[in-house]
């Protein structure tokens, strides 16, 4: 494996190239036509406000892929507390490297503090196992020559790996320009209203990926995360502090109530 094994930071925060709302200078035209057919421009205020507040929100993520991967599997259904107690674990055995080759059982014993420990050793063990065979080796170097779809459809034949796990997998290690959708930016994105409720998993992914350009989707992805955690939370978001309220269906139908009512 290359890199490290250690749960460490991507990259440091740093300042984004975010285009003025007046100035293309720094936009694709191709980009700007896309974001005003979709959404009416309103994708760059939103970088804009969100770049503004976060720069590039940190959340922690691995170098190396196949360290993000287990972590990823580990990740599922469980607290992100029981899944550092079950990733502490496995760097203190020596990472995962050491885990394709041991039995089942014990590896089940390992990850217990994650839950559902069977299964997440029976996925992790066989991801490894593919790609130990399909590389020749226990990592993904070779796989960077590889197109984002090539790339993607591996990932997503591994047990356990969602379409957003590949391309968290992707966007936090491989330096992919995917935009993975969890429950934050899939809460964020349909109450501003930058796409419609209800959409798949595929179709959230195909939706958001059309109106987020390329270079902005990892700034979009993780200060997201950061702001549906803290500010834009799942029953109680804080609208009147939120720096998107003038940007958001939800949040100016919430303004207009509490305006009215005030009335
Ligand atoms: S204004 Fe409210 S609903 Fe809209 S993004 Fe902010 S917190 Fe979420």
């Amino acid at each position: 494996m290359h890199g490290s094994s250690n749960r460490s930071r991507r990259s440091p925060q740093k300042m984004l190239m975010i285009p003025s709302r007046e100035g293309n200078e720094d936009r694709a035209p191709n980009e700007i036509q896309r974001a005003n057919d979709d959404c009416g421009g309103r994708i760059y205020a939103i970088l804009e406000a969100l770049h503004n507040q976060y720069l590039e929100a940190d959340l922690g993520n691995l170098e190396n892929p196949v360290d993000e991967l287990v972590y990823i599997s580990l990740s599922r259904q469980t607290h992100y507390q029981n899944a550092s107690r079950s990733w502490k674990a496995v760097i203190k055995i020596g990472g995962p490297g050491r885990l394709v080759d041991m039995e089942e059982d014990e590896l089940a014993d390992l990850l217990k503090p994650s839950g559902f420990s069977r299964q997440k050793a029976r996925w992790i063990k066989r991801s490894l196992e593919i790609i130990r065979d399909r590389m020749g080796i226990l990592s993904l170097d070779g796989a960077e020559i590889w197109s984002d779809d090539e790339l993607e459809h591996f990932l997503q034949s591994l047990p356990g790996i969602s379409i957003k796990s590949a391309k968290c997998i992707m966007l936090y290690s491989m330096g992919r320009q995917v935009l993975p959708v969890d429950t934050h930016v899939r809460r964020i994105a349909t109450r501003v209203g930058l796409v419609q409720e209800g959409l798949s998993e595929h179709a959230i992914h195909l939706a958001l990926e059309d109106v987020v350009p390329p270079r902005h989707r990892y700034s979009f992805h993780v200060n997201c995360i950061w702001h549906g955690r803290h500010i834009c939370t799942a029953l109680h978001p804080r609208c009147s502090n939120c720096i998107l309220q003038e940007l958001c269906d939800l949040g100016q139908c919430i303004r207009h109530v509490a305006t009215g009512a005030a009335a």
